[in-house]
C-alpha cells in the first residue's frame, strides 16, 4: 500500500497544509487518545504518515483486510447456481455475524470527527491563522446523492427514482455496471442534460472483480474504455469490494468505493472520515450514510430514522452526507422513505449540494491550494458548481 496516499494526507484532509509540520504532529499526538488503539499505534510508530494508512486505507484492520476469505469467494462462484431465496438468507446470516463483530461504530462512528475538530481548534488557538474551510464558501455540510443501477430492473426504475430528486431541484450521479445490461446513449444523454452525472458501477456485478489481482486487471482495459466512452470520471465497485492500490489504475478522478463506517457490507471496516481526500490518483468520495438495501432488507426499516439520526451528526460537524441508492431496491412502493429523506435535505440551511465531480474539483483544489506565486490558474475555465461559485471555490 505503500505509495497510495500522501505522507501529509492527514494534514490535508483536515485543512493545515499551511501550519507548521511539528505544531500538527503536537497536536495530533495530542488529540490521538480518542482514535482506535490500532490507529494511535501507527502514529507512534511511524507518524503522521502511519496514522494516514491506517485510517484512510483501513489499515488498522490488518494487511488481509481487502483479501476475501475462501468461503466468501466460493459462494461468488456458487452464487449465479443459487435461487435468489438461498442468496439472500445466506447473505442475512453471514452479514449479521459480521455487523456484530464490526470493529468500528454504526450508524454514527464519531471518534475522527471529535479528533479532526481537536486538531483544528488547537491549532487555530495558537496562532492567527484559520485552518482551510470544510467547503466552499465555508458550508455548514455538503450533500451528495448518488445511485448504483445492479441490472436490468434497476435501468427500467431509474427516471422515476430521479424525478424524486429533480421536482425537489436537486440532481445526483448514476453509476451503470459496464459489462452486463446495455445501457442507451439516449439515456446518457438524457442524464446529462439535465444535471445528472454518470459513472461506472464495475464491469460484472458477481463479485469477483476483487478476487486476484490478475483478475482486476483482466476487467481493467474494458472498464477504463467503459469511462471513457461514457465520458464518466467516477466509478464505485460493486459490492463495495476494494483494494486501494490496484484501483489506482482507474481512469478516473473520485471513487466513492469505501466509507465511513460500515459492518454490513461484504468487506466491513471503514476509513472513519466524514470528509474526502486523496487517495493517490482519485478524490475518495466515502459515503457517510447507510446504504438503501441496509435499511430495508437487512434491517427492516420503514422510515428514514437511520438516516436522519446520522444526518443530524453530519450537519452538526460540517461533515459530507453522501448516501448510495439503487434504483432496483427503492421501488414499488418503497420510495416514501427515500422522499421524506430528500424533503430533510432540501430543508437543510447553507449546505453544498453537488455533484460527485464537483466535490471531487474543490478537495483537489483545497488539497494543493494555490500556488504560492506564478501565473493565475483560470487557463482553463472549471465547470461552475450549482450551489457555490467558482470565486468561492477557489477560496
Ligand atoms: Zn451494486
Amino acid at each position: 500500500m505503500r505509495g497510495v496516499l500522501a505522507d501529509d494526507a492527514i494534514v490535508r484532509l483536515l485543512g493545515l497544509r499551511t501550519f507548521p509540520r511539528d505544531a500538527v504532529e503536537d497536536a495530533v499526538r495530542a488529540a490521538a487518545d480518542v482514535l482506535p488503539e490500532a490507529a494511535r499505534r501507527a502514529l507512534a510508530g511511524e507518524g503522521l504518515g502511519g496514522l494516514g494508512e491506517a485510517l484512510l486505507l483501513e489499515g488498522q484492520f490488518g494487511p488481509d483486510h481487502f483479501v476475501l476469505p475462501p468461503a466468501r469467494r466460493l459462494y461468488y462462484r456458487l452464487r449465479p447456481l443459487l435461487p435468489a431465496g438461498a442468496r439472500a438468507l445466506l447473505r442475512r446470516r453471514v452479514v449479521s455475524r459480521e455487523a456484530a463483530a464490526g470493529p468500528l461504530r454504526w450508524p454514527v462512528e464519531e471518534r475522527f470527527v471529535v479528533f479532526a475538530e481537536q486538531v483544528r481548534a488547537a491549532l487555530e488557538a495558537s496562532g492567527t491563522e484559520r485552518a482551510a474551510p470544510w467547503w466552499p464558501d465555508d458550508r455548514a455540510c455538503a450533500v451528495v446523492l448518488t445511485h448504483d443501477v445492479e441490472g436490468p430492473f434497476g435501468l427500467s426504475r431509474l427516471l422515476d427514482l430521479l424525478a424524486l430528486e429533480q421536482t425537489r431541484g436537486l440532481s445526483s450521479s448514476v453509476s451503470f455496471v459496464g459489462g452486463t445490461y446495455r445501457v442507451p446513449d439516449s439515456l446518457l444523454h438524457e442524464l446529462r442534460a439535465a444535471g445528472f452525472e454518470v459513472a461506472l458501477h464495475g464491469w460484472r456485478h458477481d463479485g469477483r472483480l476483487f478476487e486476484s489481482r490478475a483478475r482486476f486487471h483482466r476487467r481493467l482495459p474494458a472498464m477504463n474504455a467503459r469511462l471513457r466512452e461514457w465520458g464518466s470520471v467516477g466509478f464505485r465497485s460493486p459490492m463495495t469490494h476494494r483494494e486501494p492500490s490496484w484501483m489506482q489504475d482507474l481512469a478516473v478522478e473520485w471513487d466513492s468505493s469505501f466509507f465511513d463506517t460500515d459492518p454490513f457490507e461484504p468487506m466491513p471496516g471503514g476509513v472513519m472520515t466524514v470528509w474526502p481526500y486523496v487517495m493517490g490518483r482519485f478524490v475518495e468520495l466515502p459515503y457517510t450514510l447507510p446504504q438503501d438495501h441496509t435499511l430495508i432488507e437487512t434491517l427492516g426499516e420503514t422510515g428514514p430514522r437511520i438516516w436522519l439520526e446520522k444526518l443530524d451528526f453530519l450537519t452538526a460537524h460540517r461533515g459530507m452526507a453522501l448516501v448510495n441508492t439503487h434504483p432496483d431496491y427503492l421501488c414499488r412502493g418503497r420510495t416514501a422513505l427515500y422522499e421524506e429523506f430528500l424533503d430533510e435535505l432540501v430543508r437543510l440551511p447553507q449546505s453544498w449540494h453537488a455533484l460527485p465531480r464537483e466535490v471531487a474539483g474543490w478537495v483537489r483544489e483545497r488539497w494543493e491550494g494555490p500556488p504560492a506565486a506564478g501565473p493565475p490558474r483560470d487557463a482553463a475555465p472549471r465547470p461552475a458548481s450549482r450551489a457555490a461559485g467558482s470565486q468561492a471555490a477557489r477560496r
